[in-house]
């Protein structure tokens, strides 16, 4: 079970991702999380500092897609803000929709990279896909209420990881 949860990275933001070293891997797709991994739950808006992250990343030939558990309007907003295409309502870690969105954009696996702050969620979603894992500490402390329950189990198992890499990739 817990190689099902382990990432094969764990940074503390996504501005550490080393997205040369992807590349060189064969990565060319980055799948974001939303809540807490490139914005604080709460704030409905992209920072300036993620905008500026977008532009490079995109400049340097990488598609960005935001993948969220949150509802239409939440993606919505922030997406339009950010030029980015965002898909809601995915039911992570369950892998039916992700799967699908994968399909649709003709991106297979072993060149997806998926970003996220949840463990139970995030980073099992990507694991069962065959994507590269990352696992980011979250950007706020502050979290939903079914969020907050999951957290408390992340926790103990958090602990066993170490910044950098846990698995081979
Ligand atoms: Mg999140």
């Amino acid at each position: 079970m817990m190689e099902n949860w382990t990432p094969h990275l764990c940074l503390k933001s996504i501005y550490d991702l080393p997205c040369q070293e992807f590349w060189e891997k064969g990565y060319r797709i980055l799948f974001c999380d939303l809540d807490n991994t490139v914005s604080a739950y709460d704030k409905p808006f992209p920072e300036e500092k993620f905008l500026r992250w977008v532009e490079n990343r995109k400049n340097e030939g990488w598609e960005i897609y935001i993948l969220s558990n949150n509802g239409e309007e939440r993606v919505k907003n922030f997406c339009e803000e950010a030029k980015l295409t965002g898909f809601s309502n995915l039911y992570k870690p369950l892998p039916f929709r992700t799967r699908q969105i994968a399909k649709e954009l003709g991106a297979s696996p072993n060149r997806i990279v998926f970003i996220g702050d949840q463990v139970f969620t995030d980073v099992w979603l990507a694991n069962q896909m065959g994507f590269l894992s990352v696992l980011v500490d979250p950007v706020a402390k502050g979290d939903l209420l079914k969020t907050k329950i999951n957290r408390k189990l992340e926790g103990l198992i958090r602990k066993g990881f170490v910044y950098g890499k846990n698995k081979s990739w």
